[in-house]
Order: structure tokens, then sequence, then C-alpha cells
């Protein structure tokens, strides 16, 4: 059989951006309110809660568990507003069949993380209360990084900002120079650290192999 996959390293709350994620979904999910134009918050969305090693791979659908949506039924409010799915297509399940976005994310990465997160109610709980201590739309919209189609900004006028205020090192992900995700690193007792593994500490390793350009935009809503 297969090797059971050994312990994660730290985790990676993965947000998303649904100004830039929704713009190859809005035409394909007519009846997703997320994405539409006045329904959407203008804020980081979360994609995920990702254990991850330190050499930049990751374990994966680590036990049988599959996703039970009764179990975060007193977690649904937060989740639809906090965690919503803005894609149209159901993602694969780790063993087979195709569910929703959350059992996705649970069975992927969830299961994974259980050594320190628990059980699936309680990777959910945790996930959001993770996010919603470390409120990165916040901390970017005081530094006046704020929603715009018309704005670029320096990327490293938006590392700044969070490294300020979490004092770790954050990775963004873009598509077409917007940024699509933000990644914020933790250790296992969810005091922040750098993303970047390795053992350079130079700022230059975050800029390479980097998928953003040095101005980013981040895009508002088309209504
Ligand atoms: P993509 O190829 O879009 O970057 O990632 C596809 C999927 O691979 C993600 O949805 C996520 O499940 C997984 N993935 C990508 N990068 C990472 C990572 O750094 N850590 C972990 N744990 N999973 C990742
Ligand atoms: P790639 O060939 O692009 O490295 O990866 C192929 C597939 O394996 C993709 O679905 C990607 O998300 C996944 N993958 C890449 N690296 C890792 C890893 O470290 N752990 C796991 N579980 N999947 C990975
Ligand atoms: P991951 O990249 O975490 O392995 O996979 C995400 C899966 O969930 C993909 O199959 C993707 O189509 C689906 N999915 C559903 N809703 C969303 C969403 O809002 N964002 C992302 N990134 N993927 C979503």
């Amino acid at each position: 059989g297969r090797p059971r996959q050994r312990e994660f390293d730290y985790f990676n709350l993965a947000l998303q951006w649904p100004g830039t994620y929704c713009q190859r979904t809005r035409y394909c999910c007519p009846n997703n309110a997320c994405c539409r134009g006045s329904n959407s918050p203008a804020v980081f969305t979360i994609h995920g809660l990702w254990p991850d090693y330190n050499d930049g791979s990751w374990p994966a659908c680590c036990t049988k568990k599959s996703f039970d949506e009764k179990e975060i039924s007193t977690l649904l409010d937060p989740l639809e507003k906090y965690w919503p799915s803005l894609s149209c297509g159901k993602p694969s399940s780790c063993h087979g069949g195709k569910g929703s976005f959350w059992g996705h994310e649970w069975e992927k990465h969830g299961t994974c993380s259980a050594p320190v997160t628990g059980d699936e109610y309680n990777y959910f709980l945790t996930t959001l209360n993770v996010y919603f201590k470390y409120n990165v739309t916040k901390v970017l919209n005081e530094a006046g990084y704020v929603p715009s189609n018309t704005e670029k900004y320096p990327l490293g006028g938006i590392v700044s900002a969070i490294q300020n205020a979490f004092h770790a090192t954050p990775k963004l992900v873009c598509r077409n120079g917007a940024v699509e995700e933000l990644h914020l690193c933790f250790y296992k007792d969810f005091k922040p650290r750098d993303c970047a593994g390795g053992s350079s500490s130079s700022s230059d390793m975050l800029f390479s192999g980097s998928s953003c350009p040095n101005y980013i935009s981040l895009p508002a809503y088309a209504s």
C-alpha cells in the first residue's frame, strides 16, 4: 500500500482574491452570487488551510475520512461568507467522485493537518479563527491598498505592509498581473512565520519564483 505520509512542518493559510479569481468564472456561474458585482465582498476569502513541508512539498489525502457537511452545520454562516466557492465546477474528492470545495479542502488538506487541528469541525473552526485574527484585507486597506480597476501597487509595498503587521513574509500568487492568492504561514502553534522555505532570509527569495510582477493590481469587481 501507500506509505504513510510524515507529519507536516507548518501551516499555509491560502487566501483568494475574488476580484481576480472571478475574472475567469464570472461568465460560467451565473447562479454563483460570489462572482457577481454588488453581492461580492471586497475581501480576501479563504481557499484553505494547508499543511506544508519545509522543502516546498506537501502531504495530501492523509486519511480515509470523507467530508460530512453535517459536522460543520453550526459554521455554515461564516463559511458561506468567508469561505465561498467561487468556481462553477465540482472538485474531485480524495476517494473518487465529486464534492464541494469545503469537502475537497478537508479531505485533501484537513486530514493531513488533523494531528494539530483535530476533526473536521475543528479544522474549519480553527481556519476561521486564524483568518479572523490575521485580517489581511484590513491591513492592506489601512496601508492604502484598496481594490481598484485602475491602480497598480508595488509588490514590495504590499509585502511590507503584511510584514509590518504580522512580522512574517507572505507569498503572493498573481494571474495576469493581478493578485489571485495571498498565503500566510504559521508554525504549528499558529504563530506567524515566513512562507518561503529554506535557510536564506534574504528578501530576494520572495521575489524570485513569484508569479507577480513588481507592480500588481487588486481588481475591484466588474459590475
Ligand atoms: P496550483 O497548481 O493551482 O498552484 O495548485 C493546485 C493545488 O495544489 C492547490 O489547490 C492546492 O491544493 C495544492 N497546492 C498548491 N500549492 C500548494 C502549497 O504550497 N501547499 C500545499 N499544501 N498545497 C498546495
Ligand atoms: P507537478 O507535476 O506539477 O509537480 O504536480 C503534478 C500534480 O501533483 C499536481 O496536481 C500537483 O498539485 C501535485 N503535487 C505537486 N507537488 C506536490 C506535493 O509536494 N505533494 C502533493 N501531494 N502533490 C503535489
Ligand atoms: P486545490 O487547488 O485546493 O487542490 O483545488 C481546488 C479545487 O476546488 C479545484 O478543483 C477547483 O476547481 C475547486 N474550487 C471550487 N471552488 C473554488 C474556489 O473558490 N477557489 C479555488 N481555488 N478552487 C475552487
